[in-house]
Order: C-alpha cells, then sequence, then structure tokens
C-alpha cells in the first residue's frame, strides 16, 4: 500500500476550519483527523481522546522531551501538539492525514515532512472573524481580544501556504477543500 498524504489545515479561530474539517471527513472517506494534546481546559462538550487528550504542562513536556509530538507550539498561553505515533500509523495504513494545527506547527511539520501540504482557511473578514467568535459564546473578553490578537498574527503568514481558502459560504469552501485533497490524494489512492 502507498503512503498517504499529509495535509495541514490552518487559520484563525474563528474562521470555521473545525467545521469545515468536521464535514471533510463525511466527504472523504478515507479522512483521518489527528487528535492533539494541549494543556487547554475542555470547554463544554469537549471530550478526552476525542477533541483532544487533555493534559497537564508537565505531561505534556514529558512527551515533547520524549520526541513524541511531531510539532509543538504555544498558542493563547496554552501548549498543543500533534501525537506522532498516531500520525505515522494513519499515514502507513494510506491514509489522507488531516492535522487542524496553527501556523508554527505547521512549518514545523514542512520542516520535518516537506511533502505536507497547507492549507489556509481564511475568514472572509476580521469584522466578520470577531462576530463568529463573540456568537460561539465560549470565550471571554481577554480571551477573544487575544485570539483576534492571533488572527491578525496568522493571516500575516496565509501565503506562505499552498492554498488559501476563503470560509464565506460553507459549501463552497468544502467543495473546494474536497477538490484539493482529492486531487492531491489521486495518485495515493488504490
Ligand atoms: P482551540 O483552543 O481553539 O481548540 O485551538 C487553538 C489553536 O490551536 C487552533 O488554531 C488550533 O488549530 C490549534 N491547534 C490544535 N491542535 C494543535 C496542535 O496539535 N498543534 C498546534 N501547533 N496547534 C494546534
Amino acid at each position: 500500500m502507498r503512503r498517504g498524504n499529509l495535509f495541514i489545515v490552518s487559520g484563525p479561530s474563528g474562521a470555521g476550519k473545525g467545521t469545515l474539517v468536521a464535514l471533510l471527513l463525511s466527504a472523504v472517506p478515507d479522512a483521518w483527523l489527528s487528535v492533539s494534546a494541549t494543556t487547554r481546559a475542555p470547554r463544554p462538550g469537549e471530550v478526552e481522546g476525542e477533541s483532544y487528550y487533555f493534559l497537564d504542562r508537565d505531561d505534556f513536556m514529558a512527551m515533547a522531551e520524549a520526541g513524541e509530538l511531531l510539532e509543538w507550539a504555544e498558542y493563547s498561553g496554552n501548549c498543543y501538539g500533534t501525537p506522532l505515533a498516531s500520525v505515522k500509523r494513519a499515514m502507513g495504513e494510506g491514509k489522507q492525514v488531516i492535522l487542524e494545527i496553527e501556523v508554527q506547527g505547521a512549518f514545523q511539520v514542512r520542516e520535518k515532512i516537506p511533502e505536507a501540504k497547507l492549507i489556509f482557511i481564511e475568514p472572509p473578514s476580521l469584522e466578520e472573524l470577531e462576530r463568529r467568535l463573540r456568537n460561539r459564546g465560549t470565550e471571554d473578553e481577554e480571551t477573544i481580544r487575544q485570539r483576534l490578537q492571533a488572527a491578525r498574527v496568522e493571516l500575516s503568514s496565509k501565503e506562505e501556504y499552498d492554498i488559501q481558502l476563503v470560509n464565506d459560504n460553507l459549501s463552497e469552501a468544502l467543495a473546494q477543500l474536497t477538490a484539493y485533497i482529492n486531487g492531491q490524494a489521486e495518485e495515493t489512492r488504490g
């Protein structure tokens, strides 16, 4: 069996990455989403081992120091990282592996795995992003302020990605994302 492809999906919090990736998993049967480790506290409804592996800082750092993370980064005061073993396994099984991670991590992965494809999901505008973050109602004012600042920084890296998709209309953005992944995956399937 051929090795699967590695796709990184980044974009500011509130750009709709999570929704798009969830829909993508239904649209592309051999897509596989990596579950990250984080030191962030669970939000209501998040499930250990499905949303994230929720760790304290000591356990997270122990994983990082043991070389068990493909990449890791600090974002808005918390650590986030991709467990290496499960990504390797899924690629070995020929899956289209999806990492939903922020930009510093994306560039670390590109260093290690140059054939990884980097996909940037953009909100239609910063105003729309702010509106979506507020509507989500899961973050306090200080967190929203931090995330908008982080969004400005992330948007400044978008040109370094292989492809940029504007999530204005969800079904159009999904169609573009699916077409891109299927296009890249074609060679390695079957
Ligand atoms: P949230 O706290 O909203 O779930 O995630 C915050 C940011 O961390 C998002 O941009 C998300 O894509 C990113 N993120 C999630 N998991 C990882 C990871 O394993 N590594 C890195 N570098 N970023 C991650």
